[in-house]
């Protein structure tokens, strides 16, 4: 699997898509366990990203994610901001001279992004977070050979599922202690939005 700055910048479109039709799903997720803002904060944010890279040259998949990660900075705001801001500014980095990505690129630019997240929120895997999604879908990506589009869905989607057994230990939803649990993570469902739109670049 390679990426393109073409098929970059179809992914931003593509997430901006997901993330504007499931934006009162992602309230109401975080409504449950927040402060319900983050359907708004996703699709300010995205939205913004797609007007900017779909106006937008580039010549490098890094340019993409740069400019991408700027935007999510500055407009997403929240905690989710900063953590997809470095995300973005970590992918983009790692692939600052590439036109085109292979999927060990890719792999890489993926666990330096989830690095980079980790650092920037202080959490691990199973704090109930975006995290619990970027983990797996990183470890799978490494796999090499056997990454395919569907399994990637999979992967995600079932991560996603997991936030719902767990008790957050970070951000907001871990003021409710023990009654965090039973609810899906609003930054996880944003996420498997992010990387089921990956996967729909892929298919293409
Ligand atoms: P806020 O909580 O500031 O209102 P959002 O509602 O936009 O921000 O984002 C909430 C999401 O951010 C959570 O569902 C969780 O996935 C993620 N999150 C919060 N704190 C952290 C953290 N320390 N590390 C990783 N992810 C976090
Ligand atoms: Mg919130
Ligand atoms: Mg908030």
């Amino acid at each position: 699997m390679v990426m393109t700055a073409e098929q970059a910048v179809t992914w931003v479109g593509k997430t901006n898509t997901l993330i504007q039709s499931n934006k009162e799903y992602l309230t109401e997720l975080d409504q449950a366990i927040g402060d319900g803002d983050h359907g708004l904060n996703m699709s300010r944010g995205f939205q913004e990203a797609e007007a900017k890279v779909s106006s937008s040259e580039y010549e490098t998949v890094g340019g993409v994610f740069k400019d991408t990660a700027t935007v999510l900075m500055s407009k997403i705001g929240g905690a989710s901001g900063p953590l997809y801001g470095t995300a973005f500014l970590k992918m983009s980095m790692l692939l600052r001279d590439k036109p085109s990505v292979t999927q060990a690129d890719f792999a890489e630019a993926v666990e330096e992004a989830l690095n980079g997240m980790k650092q920037r929120g202080k959490a691990e895997q199973g704090e109930k977070t975006m995290i619990d999604v970027w983990h797996p879908v990183a470890d799978f990506l490494k796999n090499g050979q056997n990454v395919n589009a569907g399994k990637l869905v999979e992967v995600a989607e079932q991560a996603m599922e997991g936030t719902k057994d767990t008790v957050a230990t970070k951000g907001r939803a871990a003021y409710l202690q023990d009654r965090s649990k039973g609810h899906i993570d609003p930054g996880s469902t944003s996420s498997f939005y992010l990387f089921q739109a990956l996967a729909d670049v892929w298919k293409e």
